[in-house]
C-alpha cells in the first residue's frame, strides 16, 4: 500500500515555539518538507537527516511556484510513497490557501491532515500587545484580506456592514492598500480618531509596532517606510498596546542572537535567549564526537583498564563527565572501579553532570576556569600520586603540566574531539548579509576559530568583513582573548564562566 500522505501544517506566525505539538511531530515524520516565506525556517531543524526541503516561498510579486504547482507537488510526493509536511505561515485556513492544497488531495485520493496554526491575525496584535478582544472595548472581531487580487475584488467586501457590524478589525495583507482601508472606514462611519496598529514580521526578532490613528496612520506609514508583512488592527483594543506591550519590555527584545556552541550542548543558552525576548539562532560550528585517532582510542581504553589504579579523576566539562561514561559503558565497566579515586570537577554544571550519574564529587572549586580546579585541590595532592585527565581534543594544557611539576602523574586521555560542522549555513550567511544578527555568543575559543573557518569553508572570502558591525558576546577570558586576536573586538564578556552570566551580560547593557 502507498504510505504516501500530506500533513498541512500551520507553522504559527513566526515565533518557532508558537508550533503545535502536532505540527512538531509532523516536522519530524516528513520525508519532504515544502514551506515557504512565513514559516520561520528554524522550524526545520527538527526535521529527520535524511528530509527533503522544498522552498516554495512567495516573495512579493515573485512567485517561486504558482499555486496550482505547488498543489500538483504535493500530489506527485506523495503518490510516490512520501510522507509530506507542508508548512504554511500562521494557521493554514486563514488565507492560507489550504482549501485548494485539500482539494487536490482528495481528488487524487491522498490521505491528508490539517493541523491548525496559531494565526498571525491573533498572534501578532498579542505580541504588540493588543488583545483582539477586550470586554470593556469591543466583543466581536474580524479576520480580512486587505489584498486585492484580479478574481475577487476588493470591492466586494461589505464595508458598510463591516464597520457598524464588528469591533476589532484585523486586516492581513493590507500594507499596499493601506490608505483605502481607512478611507472606505471612514466614509462607512468609523470615527477618524479610531486607534490602528500596524505591526510587521510580529513575533520574530524584528517586530516592529506603528500606531496612529484612521486620519493619520497612512501618512505614519509612509514616512517610517513600514513595509510587509504586517498585521494591520483598527479598534479601540490598540488603545491597551500602551499597558500591555509586554515582550517589548523583555531586555533582549528585537534582537537576533547567533549561537555557536554544539548542538547537543546550545538548549540551555537557546532558551535563557529566549527567556529574555531575543531571537536565538542556532548555527553549530562544533559537532562532538568519540576520539576517532586509533592512538586515541587506544590511549582511553588503557587508562579505563587500569581505572581502579588512579588516586585522582579530575573532569573539566561536562562533555567530558557524558563521554568519558559513555565509554566506560560501551566497555562494560562498572563506576565502582574508580572507587577508590578521589573526584574533582571543574565547577557546578560539571559536578551535576557526575551527580546524575550517582557521583558526588569530592571537589569543587569556588573559582571557574582550571585554575581554581588546582588551587581547591593543590593541599590535598601528593607527589606520586596518579591522575587521570579525561578531555577533549582541544583542551589546554597548563593544567597537566602544571600537575607534573607538582610531581604527579598524569594520564590525559581524549574522551571526545570537536569537529568542524557548517549545517545551516546558508540561512546564517542569508541572515548576516542582511544585517540581521546583531550578536554572536562565543563559549569556547574554539567556537571562534569555527565559526570563521566556517564561514570561510562555505565560500565566505572575508569573514571578518561579513560580521563587521555584529557584537561580540564571550563566555570568558580565554574566548575573548581568541576572540580579539582572530579581529573580533569583543563587545560583551560573562562575569562567571557560564552561559547565564552570558546571557546577563549582554542584557544589562541593553
Ligand atoms: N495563514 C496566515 C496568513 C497568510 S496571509 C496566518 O494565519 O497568519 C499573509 C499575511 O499574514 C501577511 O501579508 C501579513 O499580513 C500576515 N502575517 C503573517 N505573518 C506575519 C507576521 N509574523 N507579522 C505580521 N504579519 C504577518
Amino acid at each position: 500500500m502507498n504510505k504516501g500522505r500530506v500533513y498541512l501544517v500551520g507553522a504559527g506566525p513566526g515565533d518557532p515555539k508558537l508550533i503545535s505539538v502536532r505540527g512538531m511531530e509532523a516536522i519530524q515524520k516528513a520525508d519532504v518538507i515544502v514551506y515557504d516565506r512565513l514559516a520561520n525556517p528554524r522550524l526545520l531543524k527538527h526535521r529527520r537527516p535524511e528530509a527533503e526541503l522544498i522552498f516554495v516561498g512567495k516573495l512579493p510579486d515573485k512567485h517561486i511556484l504558482k499555486q496550482e504547482e505547488i498543489n500538483q507537488l504535493l500530489v506527485d510526493l506523495a503518490l510516490q510513497g512520501k510522507v509530506v509536511t507542508r508548512l504554511k505561515g500562521g494557521d493554514p485556513s486563514v488565507f492560507g490557501r489550504v482549501g485548494e492544497e485539500a482539494e487536490l488531495l482528495a481528488d487524487n485520493d491522498v490521505i491528508f491532515d490539517i493541523i491548525p496554526g496559531i494565526t498571525s491575525s491573533i498572534a501578532v496584535p498579542t505580541y504588540a500587545g493588543i488583545p483582539v478582544t477586550h470586554r470593556d472595548f469591543t466583543s466581536s472581531f474580524a479576520i480580512i484580506t486587505g489584498h486585492e487580487y484580479p478574481n475577487k475584488t476588493y470591492s466586494s467586501l461589505d464595508w458598510e456592514h463591516l464597520a457598524k457590524a464588528i469591533g476589532t478589525m484585523v486586516f492581513l495583507m493590507g500594507v499596499a492598500n493601506l490608505e483605502q482601508i481607512c478611507r472606505e472606514l471612514i466614509r462607512c462611519g468609523k470615527p477618524p480618531e479610531m486607534p490602528v496598529a500596524l505591526v510587521r514580521w510580529g513575533t520574530w526578532a524584528d517586530q516592529e509596532t506603528i500606531t496612529g490613528t484612521l486620519a493619520d496612520i497612512t501618512e505614519k506609514v509612509r514616512e517610517a517606510n513600514f513595509k510587509s508583512p504586517a498585521v494591520i488592527i483598527v479598534g479601540e483594543v490598540v488603545k491597551l498596546r500602551e499597558k500591555l506591550a509586554w515582550i517589548e519590555k523583555k531586555p533582549l527584545f528585537g534582537r537576533r542572537v547567533l549561537v555557536t556552541r554544539a548542538r547537543s550542548q546550545a538548549s540551555e543558552l537557546v532558551d535563557l535567549i529566549d527567556d529574555m525576548g531575543g531571537e536565538a539562532v542556532e548555527f553549530p560550528v562544533i559537532r562532538l564526537q568519540p576520539p576517532s585517532r586509533p592512538e586515541a582510542i587506544q590511549a582511553l581504553d588503557l587508562a579505563l583498564d587500569k581505572l581502579h589504579e588512579f588516586d585522582w579523576v579530575l573532569l573539566t566539562s561536562v562533555n567530558g563527565v557524558e563521554y568519558f561514561f559513555r565509554r566506560l559503558r560501551e566497555k562494560g565497566i562498572d563506576v565502582r572501579k574508580m572507587g577508590k579515586a578521589r573526584i574533582a570537577a571543574v565547577g557546578p554544571k560539571t559536578a551535576e553532570a557526575l551527580a546524575e550519574r550517582g557521583i558526588i564529587a569530592d571537589v569543587l572549586p569556588a573559582k571557574y576556569q582550571g585554575e581554581g580546579i588546582l588551587e581547591a585541590i593543590q593541599a590535598d595532592l601528593k607527589a606520586g600520586q596518579k591522575v587521570l585527565l579525561p578531555t577533549a581534543d582541544l583542551a589546554r594544557d597548563y593544567m597537566p603540566a602544571k600537575l607534573k611539576d607538582l610531581g604527579l602523574e598524569v594520564t590525559e586521555v581524549d574522551v571526545y574531539e570537536n569537529v568542524l560542522t557548517t549545517e545551516d549555513g546558508d540561512e546564517i550567511i542569508h541572515l548576516l548579509q542582511n544585517q540581521s544578527i546583531h550578536i554572536i555568543t562565543f563559549t569556547s575559543s574554539s567556537t571562534v576559530t569555527n565559526l570563521l573557518e566556517a564561514l570561510r569553508q562555505l565560500g565566505v572570502e572575508e569573514p571578518l568583513s561579513l560580521l563587521q558591525g555584529v557584537e561580540i558576546a564571550c563566555i570568558g577570558p580565554k574566548t575573548a582573548e581568541t576572540a580579539s586576536q582572530c579581529g573580533l573586538p569583543v563587545t560583551y564578556m560573562a562575569e562567571e564562566a557560564t552561559v547565564a552570566s552570558l546571557v546577563l551580560s549582554i542584557a544589562k547593557h541593553k
